[in-house]
């Protein structure tokens, strides 16, 4: 049987919050992550997103809301 509890939500880039599967984040380039994060968070159109707005985000995507 699988751990349940100790599944890894990835990682967070610390410039723009988005939630990255690799080493690096794909919008910023920078490896400035942070496993440490809370509140999930899905942007399918940040035109028209006010969350998206006030994070400054552009892209859709996974984000999180609090990075620490
Ligand atoms: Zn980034």
């Amino acid at each position: 049987m699988p751990p349940a509890n100790k599944k890894k939500q990835g990682k967070v880039c610390r410039d723009c919050h988005r939630v990255v599967d690799g080493e690096s984040c794909v919008i910023c380039g920078t490896t400035n992550l942070s496993e440490d994060w809370s509140g999930y968070l899905v942007i399918i159109d940040p035109a028209n997103s006010e969350v998206a707005k006030r994070m400054n985000i552009t892209l859709p995507g996974r984000y999180a809301l609090k990075v620490r």
